[in-house]
């Protein structure tokens, strides 16, 4: 029997209402929904891919993390970074932002935009970030009532369009190695009121490539735990430290690649998405002879739902905007079995991964919400 989805728990307790209760708790606005405590400074750490079940599993090798109040958010659909950031710097869900995913329709142009890297088709003209994702973001609405926010985090994303997208409104303070977003957490905290957020990535790096649980990804998690517990003795009296995560990870068994199972290729205009959430998008007219042969072929392995399906279930959030419909599949196909959607042709190193996320399962979608505190 298919298991049941973990739906996004929108407007109550997913990532997309913690921007909102941060800036709450810092007095601004009234979007205060997982009731933070008042604070003049908060830091909000970000560890790409610290699932809840994950770290729940390795607690014995984060013993501060471990030790810290906790409580689990669902990540948002689909379960992967830019979906995040996009839920993070904007406080609504996905289908109110628009950035549903990692590789993405551009409607109207037969071309796919890697979100993550920011890149198209050569020869296609670069897309503009603000005109991508037009929302005002919470930096941007923390600086229009007098609270700074600043993001600490690699040089190499600084600029990029992703970050032109999801962060618009921070200082950006570019710091490549523990000891330096240590330091940069530190001076932007000793403002007297100060919203900070700092990012980590190489967990779920290493995640992605050995799996997790591995010995590379528990080093890496030994390395989160020091970096948080330095971050939590930096905190200047009436401060919160809140450590979070954009997604879990899931270890796959099984690899089924879309670009050669016949029945996946026929009718398919361009495949997007990610490995566990699959936007398909055929050719005209095509929607319901795709469906069917994927819902044959993945049977038993994955949630396969027409547009129309998956908007009403919910799992982009309570509406989808018109205007961003064009960006989901006419089919979604969105794995429950340890197995990932892999296109090896297109793209030769994701298909190489261990391990992946994206799709509606708990160990993708929940993620931590821990805290520190010196109020
Ligand atoms: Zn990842």
């Amino acid at each position: 029997m298919e298991p049941t989805p973990t739906i996004p728990a929108y407007g109550g307790s997913s990532l997309a209402d913690l921007p909102r209760s941060l800036l709450g708790a810092l007095g601004v606005g009234d979007g205060n929904v997982l009731g933070l405590e008042p604070a003049r400074r908060v830091c909000l750490f970000l560890v790409d891919g610290l699932g809840a079940e994950l770290l729940r599993a390795h607690a014995d090798r984060a013993p501060f993390l471990s030790g810290l109040t906790s409580r689990v958010l669902t990540a948002g659909f689909p379960a992967t970074t830019v979906t995040s950031l996009c839920s993070l710097g904007t406080g609504v869900p996905p289908g109110d932002h628009g950035m549903l995913g990692m590789l993405l329709a551009v409607p109207g142009t037969g071309h796919l935009l890697n979100c993550l890297r920011w890149t198209l088709p050569r020869g296609v003209e670069p897309m503009d970030p603000a005109t991508w994702q037009p929302a005002t973001t919470v930096y941007q609405q923390a600086y229009a009532d007098g609270v700074a926010s600043t993001y600490v985090a690699p040089a190499a994303f600084e600029g990029t369009g992703l970050t032109d997208a999801v962060y618009r409104g921070v200082s950006y303070v570019p710091a490549d190695t523990v000891d330096a977003r240590v330091a940069g957490v530190k001076a932007a905290m000793a403002e007297p009121r100060a919203h900070v957020t700092v990012y980590y990535g190489d967990l779920d790096a290493a995640g992605h490539m050995t799996g997790w649980g591995s010995e590379e990804w528990l080093d890496q998690l030994a390395i989160v735990d020091r970096m948080a517990e330095r971050l939590a003795e930096t905190l200047p009296p009436g401060s919160a430290l809140y450590v979070t995560a954009d997604h879990g990870m899931i270890n796959v068994t099984e690899k089924i690649d879309a670009e050669t199972v016949p029945a996946l290729v026929e009718g398919v205009a361009m495949l997007g998405g990610d490995a566990r959430a699959r936007h398909v998008y055929t050719v005209d007219g095509g929607a319901a002879d795709t469906l069917a042969a994927w819902r044959e072929t993945l049977s038993g392995k994955a949630w396969v739902v027409s547009r129309q399906e998956a908007v009403e279930s919910g799992w982009f959030g309570p509406v989808v905007r018109q205007r961003w419909l064009g960006r989901i599949g006419d089919v979604v196909a969105v794995p429950y079995a340890d197995c990932a959607i892999i296109t090896a042709a297109s793209h030769p190193i994701e298909a190489l991964f261990t391990g992946y996320h994206g799709s509606l399962t708990p160990i993708e979608q929940h993620v931590p919400l821990l805290e520190v505190s010196t109020r």
